[in-house]
């Protein structure tokens, strides 16, 4: 039986756990080669064997985001042992702030920048030249609903989130006619070990959390992958430069 994704290669960073796992799995499962990218060599490298092991087809390479050489060893990689590059979600960030913006610090901002904007940046930056030789190519980049609007006592992370709408944007108005597709997520509140750690200072946010969204309920992981999916399908071919709310009805109210 034919898949979705037959013969097609994606890159996922940030893919040995959560949002990012998840959608490496639902790659593999549609019959796309996956490379998988992150700073966790041990759980990386574990979620690529079992798709191995479930017959799919998946490697891991250690690649921080951050890093030019890692980022171009990572493309170049996929492109090695994959022979091309069809997706990339580049999907690797971190939240590590609990302050009001008057408390914050310097090193956190940099930190959070560094991952969540440059980081996506220096992935589009090795993607695209390899997509736009080969034609084409379609690429997520994930924001978040803090991308979209305010983020109380994450104003640093919401700023890095609306910066990674910003180059979704612009990298979509520049290479739309190269063929290369380039869209944002924006998920609410999801159920991964990002939303375990903001919540582990202060149980009562689960309740929160799940109030937040008209739906009743936080989203799960593979309610992002299947959204990834689609815009990397061809049924999306005409949608390029939106930053899509994943989010419960959240971002309705
Ligand atoms: P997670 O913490 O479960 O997973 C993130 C992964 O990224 C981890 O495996 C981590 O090792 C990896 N990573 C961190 N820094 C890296 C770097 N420099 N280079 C490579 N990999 C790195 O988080 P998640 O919830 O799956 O989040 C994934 C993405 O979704 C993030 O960009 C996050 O901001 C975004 N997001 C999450 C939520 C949520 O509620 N969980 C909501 C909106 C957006």
């Amino acid at each position: 039986m034919t898949q979705q994704f037959d013969g097609k290669v994606a890159l996922v960073t940030g893919a040995a756990a959560g949002i990012g796992e998840a959608t490496a799995r639902a790659f593999a499962a549609a019959g796309a080669s996956v490379m998988m990218a992150d700073i966790n060599q041990e759980a990386g490298a574990r979620v690529a064997a079992a798709i191995n092991e479930a017959g799919g087809k998946a490697a891991f390479v250690r690649c921080d985001v951050t890093r030019s050489d890692d980022v171009k060893h990572l493309v170049e990689q996929t492109v090695e042992q994959f022979g091309r590059l069809d997706f990339a979600f580049n999907n690797a960030g971190v939240e590590l702030e609990r302050a009001k913006l008057a408390d914050g610090d310097e090193g956190i901002f940099d930190a959070i920048m560094d991952v969540n904007v440059k980081g996506v940046w220096q992935c589009m930056r090795q993607e695209i030249p390899v997509m736009v030789n080969a034609g084409g190519g379609v690429i997520v980049n994930t924001a978040s609903v803090a991308g979209l609007g305010a983020a109380p006592a994450m104003s640093i992370y919401s700023a890095s989130k609306h910066a990674v709408v910003g180059l979704t944007k612009s990298a979509a108005v520049e290479y739309g006619r190269r063929g290369v597709r380039v869209n944002a997520i924006c998920p609410a509140v999801i159920d991964t070990d990002m939303l375990r750690r903001a919540v582990e200072d202060d149980p009562r946010k689960e309740e929160v959390h799940k109030s937040m969204h008209p739906i009743g309920r936080i989203g799960q992981p593979q309610e992002v992958a299947a959204a990834v999916l689609y815009l990397c399908s061809e049924g999306a071919g005409f949608t390029t430069g939106v930053a899509l709310p994943l989010d419960g009805g959240y971002t309705a109210i």
